[in-house]
């Protein structure tokens, strides 16, 4: 099976909880206080590895970052291109979560904006159809360059356009799947955010995007799949109780990029990438919730109705 290429973020992820979200001007004592590694790129590399792929991150770390890249070969993912960036630190997500689930998060990229065209690998795609996954969490410029490169190279480019910000339509051309959530998807086509599967499902007819296909994660809807000349597929998530939505989205698309690594078709791969999704809402944490290739394949279902919980191990 061809490797996997992540190009983004590493976050060292500070987690607090609280009764209630502090409001302007006010300091809370904290219930709990987990730290843990995060970051899209790094959450996305981590999700792939654990279905069992080969993921190697391209990404900038601070000096202080020695048990973050322990902690990320320990799942398997090859951190020999991740670069120090000797001023800087790593990128910090301060999260706080009230007793609800609602949180605020506040991320300083630090090292991951230090991340430049010149960090980029030669080789991005080394063989045909290789994957490449991108996400937003690091500067256009480096996202344009290394999308550009990939396809340029035979890759198979997947882009997760988060957090929203426009991208250039010459970028748009040279993705293969573009995978937004509802917001994004919206922010990329100037308009206002869809309802649903049937709002996604028309704005993707009218207003065309330039990208190869689009995969719409929808919560707990599942996700919309849309390829060139083909009408858009609705893929329903399993019904589970959903206990944290963190690292929905980025188990989603790790386990889209293992699939397709695998060499499944688009619609395989997405029904698989609905099904780790909705198992890795059902446990608390972003990596720490992502389901193995086993749990996966033993809460294999019907979409749509509930799916039984994996093992815990
Ligand atoms: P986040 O930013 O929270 O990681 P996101 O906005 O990027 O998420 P979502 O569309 O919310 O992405 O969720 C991604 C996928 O996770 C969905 O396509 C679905 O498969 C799964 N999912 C999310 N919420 C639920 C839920 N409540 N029940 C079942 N599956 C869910």
């Amino acid at each position: 099976m061809p490797p996997i290429t992540v190009v983004g973020s590493i976050n060292r992820d500070l987690v607090l909880t609280v009764e209630d979200l502090p409001r302007p001007g006010e300091t809370v004592l904290a219930r709990g206080f987990v730290e843990g590694v995060g970051g899209k790129g790094a959450n996305q590399a981590v999700a792939a590895a654990r279905l069992g792929s080969r993921v190697r991150m391209v990404a900038r770390v601070g000096p202080d970052a020695d048990a973050i890249l322990r902690a990320l070969a320990a799942e398997g993912v090859d951190v020999g291109a991740v670069r120090p960036a000797p001023e800087s630190t790593t990128g910090i997500a301060s999260v706080v979560v009230d007793r609800a689930g609602e949180n605020t998060i506040v991320v300083n990229p630090g090292a991951n904006a230090e991340l430049s065209v010149a960090d980029l690998p030669q080789r991005l795609a080394r063989s045909a159809g290789e994957v490449v996954l991108v996400q937003h969490e690091i500067s256009a410029e480096v996202v344009a360059a290394a999308v550009l490169r990939a396809r340029e190279q035979g890759g198979t480019v997947v882009l997760n356009p988060a957090p929203a910000r426009p991208v250039a339509p010459e970028v748009l051309a040279a993705v293969d799947v573009l995978v937004p959530n509802l917001g994004e998807l919206a922010t990329l086509l100037g308009a206002e955010p869809p309802a649903g599967p049937d709002g996604a499902r028309e704005l993707l007819e009218l207003a065309a995007l330039p990208c190869r296909a689009v995969v719409v994660t929808l919560g707990a809807d599942g996700a919309l799949v849309k390829q060139p000349g083909r009408p858009a597929v609705h893929l329903p998530a399993p019904v589970v109780d959903a206990v944290d939505t963190v690292g929905a989205g980025d188990t989603f698309c790790g386990a889209l990029a293992d699939s397709l690594a695998r060499g499944a078709d688009l619609l395989a791969a997405a029904e698989r990438a609905v099904r780790a999704a909705s198992l890795a809402v059902t446990g608390l944490g972003a990596q720490s919730a992502m389901p193995s290739a086993a749990q996966l394949d033993a809460a294999a279902g019907p979409l749509g109705a509930p799916a039984p919980l994996p093992d815990a191990t």
